[in-house]
């Protein structure tokens, strides 16, 4: 199925500063911010500046710049929320919601960094 991407979803309008954000960082192909609703005492996101819907749609469709891009931004995060266990942290959850399943809200690949606490298991069984 082709992805149609919607340019009115909320981080696109963030991305266009229509909406502010609490930036932790950014770079040419990433935007990293905090979320609004934190479920953790570190909860940020990070998007790509590409219209990409999920991350099939960024794997299958992005360039090799803006892949590599945004998964360096992530590591880069993480280095500066200073959570990265290999500089010293206590290291991290990251996760991707995609689809109806996998309870995807905002319809903008975005990873959520989420760190400061022991974050129990992965997800439940039921
Ligand atoms: P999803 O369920 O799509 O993986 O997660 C979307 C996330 O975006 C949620 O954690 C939600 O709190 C966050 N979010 C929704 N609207 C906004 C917003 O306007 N600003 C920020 N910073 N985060 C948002």
């Amino acid at each position: 199925m082709a992805y149609v991407y919607d340019d009115q979803n909320i981080f696109a309008k963030i991305l266009r500063g229509e909406i502010p954000n609490k930036t932790v960082l950014e770079t040419d192909h990433a935007l990293a911010f905090e979320d609004i609703d934190p479920q953790a005492p570190t909860h940020v996101l990070v998007i790509p500046k590409g219209p990409y819907v999920n991350f099939d749609h960024f794997a299958g469709s992005a360039s090799e710049a803006e892949i590599a891009g945004f998964v360096r931004a992530v590591g880069q995060v993480a280095e500066t929320l200073g959570i990265a266990e290999g500089s010293g942290g206590n290291g991290y959850r990251l996760l991707s919601n995609s689809g109806a399943d996998g309870v995807q809200e905002v319809p903008h690949l975005h990873v959520h960094l989420c760190a400061g606490r022991v974050l129990g298991r992965m997800i439940s069984k039921a």
